[in-house]
């Protein structure tokens, strides 16, 4: 799936057609949510019929087109399906009962293949469905013009701090080629260090965050100096809000290009499989955790895996910093010991360095072989009678006679 974003032009009333829209959205998804709560048992196709009697039985509802209902429902079903697969796997602690979506900033309605029309030049969209938002302006869709229309299988509309923005979802593959390297590499996720590969390199974490602290702190006072109900209140939101976006992004944008880079340099790429949940639990690690944003730049790692054809694996994080890189045995260190010292073979490494080795080869280990076998399914390879190759006559030249 190849995701699209442009920003809408319009003007304040068509806005505020495109907020009832997003409302009624929201109403359907509650409602359907309701619906089940009240009606236990009830499965995804229940839910899809209710969308049709709550069309009909509020009018505002009635009028934001019948499959952007559909998907609403959906959107409940989703958050339902969730909670069940958590029940079913046995995951301890919050099981995630899904919750009632209250107003906020950001929120979105999606449509699928009806309810709105692209112009030919593919920059203006208009909506058709009867909240009438009418015709936007579209900032930054020159990709759209490579695809075909009937690609195009979902239209997003979400609402930012900044805008309002268009989303094109199109059941396209995206596949790149790249030369294969011949290198692989190991990543270990630190505190001091954003990670440390297994050949020593290490990248710096980004402190936007932090940076951008400061100014999110006040801001924050000052939305709590406002009073309720006030426009100072919204306008103060609203920057909070806008500050918060521009932290998000820059998170994004040094994942997205690192994540790439990544990739594109090696064959195979391992990681931990971290569980950053319950790492962020622990508040002393908190800030620099979620500051070091590892689970979107996991992410990003995984979708340009697929892209560019470059195997991740991620390994369980179990010992991966203790055990020794070079002999295996285990060399318990606390958190502050930032040095492996091996008192089994001397060997000594940067402890992230030593961790990162120990990643590469668990993965290269798991990863497995898809090789020829033999025609009677045996293995002949038998170690005990190895036996040493001749040497290779080729090359030297024997004196003719
Ligand atoms: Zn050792």
């Amino acid at each position: 799936m190849l995701v699209f974003e442009a920003k809408l032009e319009g003007t304040k009333q068509q806005y505020e057609r495109l907020d009832e829209a997003i409302r009624t959205s929201r109403f359907i998804r509650n409602s359907c949510l309701r619906h089940w709560m009240d009606n236990k048992g009830i499965g995804k196709y229940e839910l899809s019929a209710y969308c049709a009697v709550l069309g009909k039985q509020f009018p505002f509802a009635g009028k934001l087109n019948s499959q952007a209902r559909q998907a609403s429902a959906e959107r409940a079903w989703s958050s339902i399906a969730r909670f069940y697969d958590n029940c079913n796997k046995g995951r301890p602690g919050n099981k995630g009962f899904p919750r009632f979506k209250k107003h906020q900033t950001h929120g979105s309605v999606e449509y699928k293949t009806t309810g709105w029309k692209l112009l030919v030049d593919r920059r203006t969209i208009t909506f058709t469905d009867g909240f009438e938002a009418g015709s936007f302006k579209m900032w930054g869709t020159r990709d759209l013009h490579f695809y075909q229309l009937k690609q195009i299988k979902r239209v997003r509309v979400v609402r930012r701090a900044d805008g309002y923005y268009v989303q094109f979802c199109l059941d396209q593959e995206r596949v790149e080629k790249r030369q294969p390297t011949g290198k692989t590499i190991g990543l270990d996720v630190g505190l001091t260090h954003f990670y440390t590969d297994s050949h020593g390199q290490t990248v710096e974490n980004p402190r936007h965050l932090r940076k951008s602290e400061k100014s999110l702190k006040r801001l924050g006072r000052r939305l709590s100096k406002t009073l309720y109900g006030s426009n100072n209140r919204v306008n103060a939101r609203n920057r909070l809000s806008r500050k918060h976006l521009k932290v998000s992004r820059q998170r994004k944008d040094f994942a997205v290009k690192l994540a790439r880079c990544v990739i594109q340099s090696n064959d195979l790429v391992a990681y931990e499989d971290l569980q950053v949940r319950n790492m962020v639990r622990n508040k002393k690690l908190a800030k620099s955790i979620s500051d070091a944003a590892w689970s979107a730049f996991r992410d990003w790692l995984e979708y340009f895996g697929k892209v560019f054809g470059v195997v991740t694996v991620s390994v369980p994080p179990h010992y991966t910093s203790q055990n020794c890189s070079t002999c295996g045995k285990g060399v318990t260190k606390s958190l502050s010991q930032r040095t492996h010292r091996c008192p089994h073979c001397g060997f000594v490494l940067d402890r992230d360095w030593n961790a990162a080795i120990n990643i590469l080869e668990i993965a290269l280990r798991t990863v497995g072989h898809t090789g020829t076998l033999n025609a009677s399914g045996d293995i002949d390879l038998c170690i005990g009678e190895e036996t040493p190759q001749c040497k290779p006559s080729r090359g030297k030249r024997k004196p003719k006679e």
